[in-house]
C-alpha cells in the first residue's frame, strides 16, 4: 500500500542522522537503544498505518501533560484549571523552576511546573498519587484503545532523582497553586510521564486530538471539543518548548515532545501522527522525530498557516 511504503521512506530519509543523544538525566532512558525508530499516523476516519519500530515501548514523559491538561479540564473545568495555569509560552527550558510574575501561577501546562500542577487537578482534591494514576491511566487507555501500563523501571529511575521536579512542587505549594501534599503531586506526576506507548498508540490518541475529541477508530466523543480546542492551542504555543517558535514556522502542526524521544502532532480535522527516535536536541526535542514531522508536513501539505 502506497501509505507505509512513504512512511518508510520518511524513516529512510533521517535514518543516518545520529546527532543529539538520548536523555541522560534519566537512567532508563539513557539506556535505550538510540537507533530504534518509527512513525505512524491515525487519519480522523479511523485508519492506522505504521511502520520501522512500531512495536518498541517507551514513556511518554511530556506527551503526557497534553493529555492530563484535558483531563483536568474534565474534573475542574476551563476556568478551575486556568485560574491555577497560565497560557503563555515560557521560552524557557521544560523544568525552569519558575512562576509567571504578577500572577504566580506556572506559566503553561506543557512545562514541568504546569504538568504537575495539571496533575494536582484530575481526580479529588485530597487524591493520593495512586488514585490520581489510576485515572489518568484509565484515561488514556481508552484513548489508546488498549491497556497501558507504568514502566516501573522508568520510574524508579526518576524517582531516584526528583529533587527538581520536588523542588517545583515545594514552590508551587508555597506559592498557594497546588493544594494536594507536594509530594504526592509529583509522584504521581513522574508515574505518569512513565506510562509505556508505541508509536501506533500515540498516534491513536493524538488521532482523538485532531478529530475535534471523538475517537477516529470507535467514533465516540471521549474529550469535549472546547477541552481539545484549548490542549491544542497550548500545544501550538509551548508544545516543543523553547523551541516552539522555530517548530511552529517550519512544521506547523500542534505538537508535544517528551523526553524518551516521542512527538504527537495533531492537525484539527485531518490527522494524528507520532513519532520515536530517542536521541534529543539539547533542547530535549527528538532530532530524527523533528525531521520526519518536518518531511510529513511538507509532503502532505500539513502545515496550519498553508492553504490547502
Ligand atoms: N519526566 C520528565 C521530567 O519531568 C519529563 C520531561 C520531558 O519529557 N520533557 O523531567
Amino acid at each position: 500500500s502506497p501509505i507505509p511504503d512513504y512512511l518508510n521512506k520518511v524513516l529512510d530519509r533521517v535514518r543516518d542522522d545520529t546527532s543529539g543523544a538520548n536523555a541522560d538525566y534519566i537512567e532508563a532512558l539513557a539506556k535505550a537503544d538510540p537507533d530504534k525508530m518509527a512513525v505512524a499516523v491515525a487519519t480522523v476516519d479511523g485508519q492506522v498505518y505504521s511502520v520501522g519500530d512500531d512495536d518498541v515501548e517507551f514513556s511518554m514523559q511530556s506527551i503526557s501533560k497534553a493529555f492530563v491538561y484535558a483531563l483536568a479540564i474534565e474534573d475542574r473545568g476551563l476556568s478551575g484549571v486556568l485560574a491555577k495555569i497560565g497560557v503563555e509560552p515560557s521560552g524557557d527550558v521544560f523544568n525552569k523552576l519558575s512562576l509567571e510574575a504578577g500572577s504566580n501561577k506556572p506559566m503553561n501546562p506543557m512545562i514541568n511546573a504546569g504538568a504537575i500542577t495539571a496533575h494536582s487537578l484530575v481526580g479529588p482534591p485530597d487524591a493520593t498519587a495512586e488514585v490520581r494514576v489510576a485515572r489518568i491511566l484509565k484515561g488514556m487507555s481508552m484513548l489508546a484503545g488498549r491497556e497501558l501500563k507504568v514502566d516501573e523501571a522508568v520510574y524508579e529511575a526518576e524517582m531516584k532523582d526528583w529533587h527538581r521536579n520536588m523542588g517545583l512542587g515545594f514552590m508551587l505549594k508555597a506559592a498557594g497553586i497546588i493544594e494536594c501534599d507536594p509530594a504526592e503531586a509529583v509522584k504521581g506526576y513522574i508515574r505518569q510521564c512513565s506510562i509505556n506507548v508505541t508509536v501506533r498508540d500515540l498516534a491513536i490518541m493524538a488521532g482523538t486530538l485532531g478529530n475535534g475529541g471523538v475517537h477516529p477508530v470507535t467514533g465516540k466523543r471521549v474529550i469535549p471539543s472546547l477541552s481539545v480546542r484549548q490542549v491544542l492551542s497550548v500545544m501550538t504555543t509551548c508544545g516543543m518548548y523553547d523551541a516552539a517558535g522555530d517548530w511552529v514556522s517550519r512544521v506547523g502542526i500542534p505538537a508535544k515532545s517528551g523526553v524518551a524521544g516521542g512527538i504527537i502532532g495533531a492537525l484539527p480535522g485531518q490527522i494524528g501522527l507520532a513519532v520515536f527516535s530517542p536521541r534529543l536536541d539539547k533542547k530535549g526535542n527528538s532530532v530524527r522525530g523533528m525531521s520526519m514531522c518536518e518531511h510529513l508536513s511538507n509532503d502532505m501539505g500539513m502545515h496550519m498557516m498553508d492553504i490547502t
